[in-house]
């Protein structure tokens, strides 16, 4: 099996800046819901929660407007290990969403389930 990949670093090298900048600031508006969740009460993680919904909503609506080419890319894999999250090239598991029975690393893109049933990354 071939998997294809998206190196997101890569494919945001080659947006205008005008994509850019609103890719930029859902991200930035994501990343700050994200904090400010951490500090509210029970009663206000609904009102959260919904906000990262939104925010989550418009950057696919972004993308799907913006990004060049990007209908042909729903069906590749994208490679978190290019901004800096450790993923299996293989399985595609990740630090956070491990194998439950075998977690752990063979290599820096090949998990050890992966590694001892021979697959290569
Ligand atoms: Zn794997
Ligand atoms: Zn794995």
């Amino acid at each position: 099996m071939t998997r294809k990949w998206i190196d997101p670093a890569h494919l945001w090298e080659t947006l205008s800046p005008t994509t850019q900048q609103r890719l930029g600031t859902l991200a930035l508006a994501l990343g700050l819901v994200r904090i400010e969740s951490l500090a509210v009460e029970i009663a206000d993680l609904v009102r959260v929660e919904t906000a990262e919904a939104e925010i989550l909503s418009a950057l696919e609506s972004a993308l799907t407007w913006n990004v060049p080419g990007i209908d042909g890319m729903r069906n590749h894999l994208v490679d978190l290990n290019q901004i800096g999250i450790r993923m299996c090239r293989t399985c595609g598991c990740t630090e956070a969403f491990n194998h439950p029975r075998k977690p752990g690393w063979a290599n820096q893109t090949l998990c050890v389930a992966c590694s001892e049933s021979g697959s290569t990354a």
